[in-house]
């Protein structure tokens, strides 16, 4: 479903991503590690149509939607959680879902999908009232979930959805981001936490430096030596 090939894209001179190629299969969940600085955030934002890619080609459903509008990228049915999550803190809870499905379509079905969002998060429902910025920020994570899944998007991108996290916090962020995949959405992570990615992915791409350095199913790359050292600090 989506299929990006060569991809390159540079901040002014300096080139953030090399010749990025990797795809996603329908009902995928793929993920992209990498240490910082390694392009993780560039890749997803250039996918979501927040960067422009200077070469090569993001082709979604087989159309080539590489230089469309930004605001065409959620039209097409791709919805990013950024990074840092970026809800709006003196808005309701509600008043940020909402916001994810201003969208024709997804406005029509809003009040289903909230029901969706709050039975996959619980805790959600009891705040919808609050303000975002009250929330803790596992509980702000799942509203930044929430409302990209409000767009009712067929590809989501999650820019790690893990960071700032306890470890109890983040088990159940992935948890719930693998009923999402098991409930039929294609999803792309990129991620820094590599055993809980590798642990949820089915196929993992590894960035670094702006470049895929490695590829192939989550269980081939955990046991290879230099990931198992690189990555997971174990012998
Ligand atoms: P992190 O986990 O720290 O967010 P990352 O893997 O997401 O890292 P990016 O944020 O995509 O990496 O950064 C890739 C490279 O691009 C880095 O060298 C970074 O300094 C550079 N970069 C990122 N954003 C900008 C920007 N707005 N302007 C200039 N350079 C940038």
């Amino acid at each position: 479903m989506l299929e990006v090939n060569n991809l390159k894209v540079a901040y002014g001179a300096a080139p953030a991503l090399w010749d990025v190629s990797i795809k996603v299969q329908t009902g995928e969940l793929v993920c992209v590690v990498g240490p910082n600085g390694a392009g993780k955030t560039t890749l997803i934002n250039t996918l979501a149509g927040l960067n422009r890619a200077s070469q090569g080609s993001i082709v979604f459903h087989g159309n080539d939607v590489t230089r469309i509008a930004p605001h065409k990228f959620c039209q097409a049915g791709i919805a990013i959680v950024p990074e840092s999550r970026r809800l709006f803190a003196g808005m309701t809870v509600l008043e940020n879902l909402e916001l994810g499905s201003y969208l024709p379509e997804a406005k029509a079905r809003r009040k289903d999908t909230l029901e969706q969002v709050c039975e996959l998060f619980p805790a959600v429902r009891q705040k919808l009232p609050m303000p975002a910025g009250s929330l803790s920020g596992g509980q702000q994570q799942m509203v930044a979930i929430g409302r990209a899944l409000m767009a009712r998007p067929k590809l989501l991108l999650l820019d790690e959805p893990s960071l700032g996290l306890a470890p109890s916090i983040v088990m159940d962020m992935f948890d719930a981001i693998r009923r999402i995949n098991a409930d039929g959405l294609s999803v792309l992570l990129v991620e820094q936490n590599v055993s809980m990615a590798m642990e949820i992915a089915k196929r993992v791409y590894v960035l670094e430096e702006g470049r895929i350095v490695m590829e192939g199913p989550a269980d081939d790359l955990m046991r290879r030596p230099e990931i198992r050292k690189a990555y997971l600090g174990l012998d």
